[in-house]
């Protein structure tokens, strides 16, 4: 057994902006039940002390790190039995909305502040410093908000191993020479093989140069931020470093996102009867505005309207799609231009596009149940989550052929019969997309194809009991790498 203390800035459904959240709270569950003892370590934002006070949290140390007082409470993540720290720290976490952002495109201008504090009292309770009488074998770091735990504990003595995901590379953390000084770490870090990063202090780097070792969230997005493309500048530390470099594709909450159950939903199927999958599709018409009486192909896309997900890509396409009898509801928040660009075609074409603004998890469930095809045009996804749970529910993925995106989705073109889930394309741009729809719609139209790729799809495994096996194996090796540093 391992005791891991898994360290994260979102944790579903305590706080969620994306994917790690689902991911800290899936995965730390599923090592659970194989008998590690992981821990979970959060900041006590607004809605995490929530969480402590409606389940009678433990307080159960009293902290001075860098001048600010800061209380440890234990507690458990809802649902679970898995315990989950909160650091309280009210100057810096008690802040209603988003954790990182103070509104839509500006962070939290003292974010570097706040991590950093957040990684000093991680690296106290990773040492057995904090008064508690739990002491990880092991910390599991997630992104930058985590990147400055292993860079604490490297050169302690006794210190355990460290795991650094990443999640994104795009969110380095990343702040002026100023903040540096600050946060009065050791100037020895402001090192090109360090913390500095083109005369910046990059939070991520030191995640990636100070852990045993380094994982991210698909096989496919392990080898792409090894090249200049997608490494963000830091491909070449990543080469460096590629013999501790693992992907390791995400799962799912398979209990909460099941069609067989989902509460959120009024009609539930499966694979063997995808009957009601046709009432899901009613009730999402009715539900966001879409003429009920529309029998073309249904398309949904949910996620940040950002760049990054190819939201501009799909409302490039849209146009000629309605013309041509399709629907298609859209899900999600981000950059303000694509936000209204996505209600203006919405204006002109009522009962064929919906768009709803905003974070919306009913919805969202209904979306991946009621949508016929799931949009995922991502110009670089780590491993993207939506793709998964659309098969899961019979909603056939379109998608960019990239990172996780390409390790899970399987188009007819170059897989068997047996194997295909999907529809792929090669480069991000609109008449790629199109022509990728264009097959899909092909196949929606002869219902035998169709049935299959949904049944394909819904037979996938992206259960997190498979994944967290591989995550052990990690561990292992972080472990192995600490001992043998010991006896060196
Ligand atoms: P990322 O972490 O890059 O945003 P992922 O696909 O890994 O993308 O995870 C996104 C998660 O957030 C998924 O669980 C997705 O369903 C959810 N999500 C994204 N936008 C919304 C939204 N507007 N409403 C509800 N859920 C959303």
């Amino acid at each position: 057994m391992t005791r891991v203390l898994f360290v994260t800035s979102e944790v579903h459904p305590v706080i969620k902006t994306g994917g790690l959240a689902d991911v800290s709270a899936s995965l730390p569950e599923a090592l659970c039940t194989m008998d590690h003892d992981v821990q979970i370590v959060l900041p006590g934002y607004p809605a995490a002390m929530a969480v402590a006070n409606a389940s009678g949290a433990r307080r159960r140390a009293q902290l001075n790190v860098g001048g600010f007082d800061v209380t440890l409470w234990q507690t458990q993540l809802p649902g679970t039995a898995v315990v989950l720290w909160l650091v309280e720290c009210p100057p810096l976490f008690d802040r209603p909305g988003n954790p990182y952002q103070c509104s839509e495109d500006e962070d939290w201008p003292d974010n570097a502040q706040r991590y950093c504090l957040f990684a000093q009292v991680v690296a106290l309770m990773a040492l057995g410093e904090a008064d508690l009488d739990w002491v990880p074998d092991l910390v599991h770091c997630n992104d930058w908000q985590s990147g400055l735990v292993p860079v604490i504990l490297d050169n302690t003595r006794q210190r355990p191993a460290t795991v650094f995901a990443i999640h994104n590379l795009a969110y380095q953390g990343l702040f002026s020479h100023r903040i540096f000084q600050a946060l009065e770490l050791p100037d020895s870090l402001w090192r090109f093989d360090r913390l500095e990063f083109h005369d910046q202090l990059s939070f991520l780097k030191g995640g990636l140069v100070f852990s045993d070792q380094l994982t991210t969230v698909s096989p496919g997005y392990a080898r792409e931020v090894c090249q200049p493309e997608l490494g963000y500048g830091l491909d070449g530390l990543l080469r460096y470093r590629q013999s501790a470099l693992t992907g390791i594709l995400n799962g799912i909450d398979t209990r909460h996102w099941d069609p067989q159950t989902d509460p959120l939903l009024d009609h539930h199927y499966s694979a063997r009867s995808l009957g009601n999958k046709r009432l899901c599709r009613r009730d999402l018409q009715r539900r966001v505005g879409l003429d009920a009486n529309g029998e073309g192909p249904l398309l949904g896309f949910i996620g940040r309207m950002v760049e990054q997900k190819g939201i501009d890509l799909l409302l490039a396409v849209l146009p000629e799609l309605m013309d041509r009898g399709c629907q298609c509801v859209i899900l999600g928040s981000g950059m303000r231009d694509y936000e209204q660009a996505a209600l203006d075609l919405a204006e002109h074409h009522p009962g064929q596009l919906s768009v709803t603004l905003g974070f919306n998890e009913s919805l969202a469930h209904r979306i991946t149940a009621g949508a016929d095809l799931f949009i995922m045009p991502s110009r670089f996804e780590p491993c993207g989550l939506n793709q998964m749970y659309s098969m899961r529910y019979g909603t056939v993925p379109v998608v960019h052929r990239v990172g996780g995106l390409g390790d899970t989705v399987f188009d007819p073109q170059t897989a068997s019969a047996d194997q295909a889930n999907g529809f792929t394309f090669r480069s991000p741009d609109p008449p790629a997309l199109r022509a990728a729809i264009d097959r899909a719609l092909d196949a929606f139209r002869k219902p035998k194809t169709w049935r299959k790729l949904q049944r394909n799809g819904m037979a996938g495994d992206y259960s997190w009991q498979t994944r967290a096996r591989e995550y052990t194996n990690v561990y292992r090796q972080a472990l192995a790498a600490r001992q043998s540093a010991d006896h060196d």
